[in-house]
């Protein structure tokens, strides 16, 4: 039998960031009752893994498995091609502690410059699990691919959004208004092919 989420469930968002939830919230087209681990006090495993997909599994699992609820999770981060996929699971720790994401992209610029490549190819990657409490995890993963941008360009968005260029764009994610990264991003990917697997 398929695995489906019923409508109304309610399901921890693995997260301890309350940005996330209404985030979360409307990309899942408000029909789940969502909390967050931080709200449930849950503790906030280290991501060990080595992919985004095992990370977001990771997180859903030990979220399911401490509130006894249907839990979600996501990972994500950009990836370089010339650094070898770098940052990547990292994206967020380049920023340092204080988040600062000017910083993150002026290392990866002075990073992509002293490998002498011109290849700007990199791509942002969403990656998503869905765990039940001692039951199965359904994960997957969506990407858009594009190419590094420097100088940075446009003060919408968030993190490296200002240095990605998408395929087939002129403008920056940065520059872009959010419905149209909204309707091509890594995470729109990924949501459509949760909702394809689970509702
Ligand atoms: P996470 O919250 O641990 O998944 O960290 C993801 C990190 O990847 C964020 O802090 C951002 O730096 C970066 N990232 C992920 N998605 C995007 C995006 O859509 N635009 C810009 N940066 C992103």
């Amino acid at each position: 039998m398929a695995i489906r989420l019923a409508r109304g469930a309610r399901l921890v968002v693995a997260t301890h960031n309350p940005g996330k939830v209404p985030e979360i919230a409307a990309l899942l087209e408000g029909r789940f009752n969502l909390v967050s681990a931080g709200e449930l006090n849950l503790a906030e495993p280290d991501e060990t893994e080595s992919t985004f997909v095992g990370n977001a599994v990771l997180k859903a699992r030990a979220a399911a498995e401490a509130s006894g609820l249907i839990a979600i999770a996501d990972d994500s981060g950009l990836s370089v091609a010339a650094l070898g996929g770098d940052p990547g699971i990292y994206s967020a720790r380049w920023a340092g502690p204080t988040k600062d994401f000017a910083l993150a992209m002026a290392e990866v610029e002075t990073k992509w410059r002293a490998t002498g490549s011109d290849d700007p190819h990199c791509w942002f990657t969403s990656a998503l699990a869905v765990s039940w409490p001692g039951g199965p995890v359904v994960a997957v993963e969506g990407q858009v691919h594009g190419a590094l941008t420097f100088p940075a360009r446009g003060a919408r968005g968030f993190g490296y959004d200002p240095i990605f260029t998408p395929e087939g764009s002129a403008l920056t994610f940065g520059e872009m208004e959010p419905s149209a990264k909204d309707a091509i991003s890594h995470r729109a990917r990924a949501f459509e092919k949760l909702k394809a697997a689970l509702f």
